[in-house]
């Protein structure tokens, strides 16, 4: 399997430090508003990637962060505490503000079908951690206290512009727009470790350190949450585009400093979700929800059907009319799957491993859903019978994860009700009929009522709603 790495701007050979075993971290929200769909974006393809490592054979053990501390509303050291302006917004504590956005958050990626990571842990759990951190990395001279705050020496690295961004480079010759010059570093790139109240009195949380009492850097938290769960090799870390630099930069330079050797090996960046006017961004505030989405009607799962239809190396322009597109063609798609008849023969082995080749060939070379979902139109197109198209949909799915057999069900029964709304009439009656029996004790009648419904061609699934039932045939 190759992957691009930012490091060396190559698609490399993806080898993982313990034969079978991938580490994979993944940059978390910053839980003071809701994600918004470009955030989805990137937590959509980084599950694809941990879907097809799994798929692949890998053992995976991915972790994330919470970022409920620490992440400024600038996006190096300066500004206010984001979560602290949220709580602030919304007259809530910091903890209320981080509680209910995790939750948001968690809730937005369930109904993208975006599997929860191993370990998800917050960045409050873990101060005693960082602490211990740059308490070494002050003892080996790569930090230093000035003014209250503990900051990175950028100095005594031998490189730091890892990604090879050299506008940003350009940074440290003068200070950019906006952002405010901090006279106490000694170089231009160093960033803040730890902060102390010197810096921000009103901030809500704050603890002990040595240093005074304070709360970390955004930075930091990375670095320890991955070291303190995956140990000193990492495999894989991930994040939208816009983390590359600067906190991808710092938690590589901290990181390295701390261990004394190269820390993580391929680093898989995902870009921008833009809108018309550029990259979709809660900080300009004209960002767009999952839930607006979903209030206007589109299916969380056409989203990503959306997102995999594009390279996730390539910049992604949302308009309505390309998610209308989407729609049209998820649509399609489903009810392609639906007039396939699932007893129609056996499934052909053979044959489903030449097709599957095409969309493991499509994935091994950088994750490339869009050549995925073409080989799964070839799998339809294809002269095999349907139970093979319906078995290799069902196979890809494992990493599409677009609901394809169940909505191809839920499509088929539908249309058979409307084709035969006496049978669908005939079936609801023996449904209540098993209910009352079930309720009787017979089961026996129960049993036999379920079958007298497989006759007519339905199969029933008990849920916590009730009863449903599909038709089959
Ligand atoms: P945040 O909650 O701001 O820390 O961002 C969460 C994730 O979304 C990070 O990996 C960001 O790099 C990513 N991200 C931010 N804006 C966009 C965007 N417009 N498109 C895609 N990913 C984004
Ligand atoms: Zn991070």
């Amino acid at each position: 399997m190759k992957l691009y790495n930012s490091l060396s701007h190559e698609k490399e050979e993806f080898v993982p430090h313990t034969p079978g075993k991938v580490s994979m971290y993944t940059c978390g929200p910053t839980v003071y508003n809701f994600a918004h769909i470009g955030n989805l974006r990137t937590y959509i393809m980084e599950d694809v990637l941990d879907r097809y490592l799994r798929y692949s054979g890998y053992e995976v053990k991915r972790v994330m962060n919470i970022t409920d501390v620490g992440h400024l509303t600038g996006d190096s050291d300066e500004g206010e505490d984001k979560m602290l302006s949220g709580a602030k917004r919304e007259h809530k504590s910091v903890m209320e503000i981080a509680k209910f956005y995790t939750d948001a958050f968690f809730s937005d990626c369930k109904r993208l079908n975006i599997r929860r990571p191993d370990v998800v842990e917050p960045a409050t759990a873990c101060i005693g951690q960082f602490i211990k951190v740059i308490k070494k990395l002050m003892e080996t001279g790569y930090a230093y206290e000035a003014g209250g705050n503990v900051y990175f020496d950028t100095s005594k690295l031998e490189q730091y512009y890892v990604f090879h961004n050299f506008e940003e480079e350009e940074l440290r010759d003068g200070v950019r727009e906006g952002v405010e010059k901090d006279e106490n570093k000694r170089n231009k790139a160093d960033f803040v470790l730890w902060f102390t109240k010197s810096k921000f009195d009103n901030q809500e949380l704050k603890w002990n350190s040595p240093w005074g009492v304070g709360y970390p850097g955004w930075h930091i938290e990375c670095s320890c949450i991955s070291m303190k769960n995956l140990g000193e090799y990492l495999d894989i870390h991930c994040g939208g585009i816009d983390n590359a630099f600067p906190h991808h930069t710092n938690e590589i330079a901290q990181s390295e400093a701390y261990l004394g050797h190269k820390w993580c090996n391929y680093w898989v960046h995902v870009l921008h979700l833009n809108t018309g006017s550029g990259k979709m961004s809660k900080s300009k505030g004209e960002f767009l929800t999952l839930s607006r989405l979903a209030e206007k009607g589109y299916d969380p799962i056409a989203y990503r059907f959306f997102c995999l239809q594009s390279h996730y190396r390539r910049n992604l322009v949302f308009t309505y009319e390309n998610l209308d597109n989407a729609v049209q063609a998820y649509d399609k798609l489903i009810a392609r799957l639906a007039q396939l008849d699932p007893r129609d023969g056996e499934v052909n082995k053979e044959a489903a491993e030449s097709l599957r080749a095409k969309f493991t060939e499509a994935m091994d070379n950088d994750i490339n859903t869009s050549l995925a979902v073409t080989a799964l139109y070839d799998v339809l197109k294809a002269d095999v019978n349907d139970a093979t198209k319906l078995w290799l949909a069902e196979d890809f799915d494992r990493v599409l994860c677009l609901d394809l057999i169940k909505k191809a069900e839920e499509k088929r029964s539908a249309d058979a009700a409307q084709a035969d709304p006496e049978l669908c009439r005939k079936i609801e009656a023996l449904i209540e009929e098993r209910a009352a029996a079930k309720r009787d004790k017979n089961y026996a009648r129960a049993d036999e009522i379920r079958n007298e419904i497989s006759a007519l061609g339905a199969v029933l699934e008990d849920t916590k709603d009730g009863t449903k039932y599909k038709i089959v045939k």
